[in-house]
């Protein structure tokens, strides 16, 4: 079996010797430009046009990340009729239920406050906030949605999720397609984004969307930056109808220095570190499923090209 490799921004030796370590019997070579030597599969993030132009003798196309926009990008380069497969949880899931948990907890027991009266050496402990008051609303029921409200559900707060299509989760009020956005939005405190980045989905949250939220809503963005419009969100801070966001993911990244999120306190800034590929597992994860397709079975992450995720 042969499979083309090929990783932008990654250290291709250790991306390699972990696949091989999983896939014994695979040559797997790095793509370079002008191989078009047959392959049987790719395993890619963000790969150029010219890997994959043509390659109908591919049997999949394995994209190492769970999000698919970046090569969705490259439209008719994909060759038609080969399956695109995304890696599917394989260690971000835990990531990000640890991130969003964090932001939820720091927000709902006022610890920035704290910090602010600890720099001034004052010991006043405020009024807590009402857990009851703090609906936590998840955008986006996927694998990792499911895992952040797994992660969630140990503190008791309300929580509330949204999804394309219909879906009954324990312990979550579930809402779906455009018609249910408003009321989930109304019904929102703290707003927690983890949807795929499609045509339907950029530019969602924007004001008339964010400010349908419940006075003093908190944003949490571990998706990507595209789904907010950025000057919205910060009217909406700066007017006191938000009252802050941690933000994983920009538009442009890293967040150019000019960028006026960088000045605003309310806001909480991370290097799209919400949840890191985990190589190890990403790679037993995508050998299991070359496995499966090579005895005819089908497998998980399947992307929906015309949906876009
Ligand atoms: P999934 O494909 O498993 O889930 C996507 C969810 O979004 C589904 O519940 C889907 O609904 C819902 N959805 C998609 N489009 C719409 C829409 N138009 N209206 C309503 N709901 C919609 O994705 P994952 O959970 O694996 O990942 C989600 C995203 O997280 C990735 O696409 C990626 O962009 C981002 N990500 C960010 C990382 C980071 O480090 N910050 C790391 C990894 C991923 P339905 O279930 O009905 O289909």
């Amino acid at each position: 079996m042969n499979i083309i490799y090929y990783a932008s921004g990654a250290d291709p030796e250790v991306w390699l010797k972990a696949f091989r370590a999983y896939l014994p019997d695979a040559q797997i070579r790095i793509w370079e430009d002008g191989d078009d030597a047959p392959a049987d599969y790719a395993l890619v993030w963000k790969p150029p046009a010219a890997m994959l132009r043509g390659r109908t003798d591919l049997k999949a196309i394995f994209n190492l990340g769970a999000g698919v926009d970046a090569i969705l990008q490259l439209g008719d380069a994909l060759p038609a009729g080969v399956p695109l497969i995304r890696v599917d949880d394989a260690g971000m899931g835990v990531q990000m239920a640890e991130y969003v948990s964090h932001a939820v907890l720091r927000h709902f027991r006022r610890f920035d406050e704290y910090e602010m009266l600890q720099n001034q050496q004052q010991w006043r402990p405020l009024p807590q906030h009402r857990k009851e008051d703090f609906s936590i609303g998840v955008l986006g029921l996927g694998a990792l949605g499911n895992r952040i409200l797994d992660g969630l559900k140990v503190f008791d707060f309300p929580l509330l999720g949204w999804s394309r299509s219909p879906k009954q989760i324990d312990g979550v009020q579930c809402f779906h397609g455009d018609a249910g956005l408003d009321s989930f939005l109304q019904q929102t405190k703290v707003l927690v984004l983890i949807l795929p980045l499609t045509t339907e989905t950029e530019n969602l949250l924007d004001e008339s969307k964010l400010s349908q939220l419940k006075q003093g809503a908190y944003v949490i963005n571990v998706a990507r930056g595209a789904h907010i419009v950025d000057a919205d969100l910060l009217k909406l801070i700066q007017n006191g109808h938000i009252a802050g966001a941690t933000l994983d993911v920009f538009r442009e990244e890293p967040l150019p220095l000019a960028h006026p999120f960088w000045s605003e306190k309310r806001i909480h800034i991370t290097p799209h570190i919400s949840a890191l590929t985990v190589r190890d597992e990403s790679a037993k994860q995508i050998a299991g499923k070359i496995a499966a397709l090579e005895r005819g079975e089908t497998v998980a992450g399947l992307v929906d090209q015309l949906k876009g995720y």
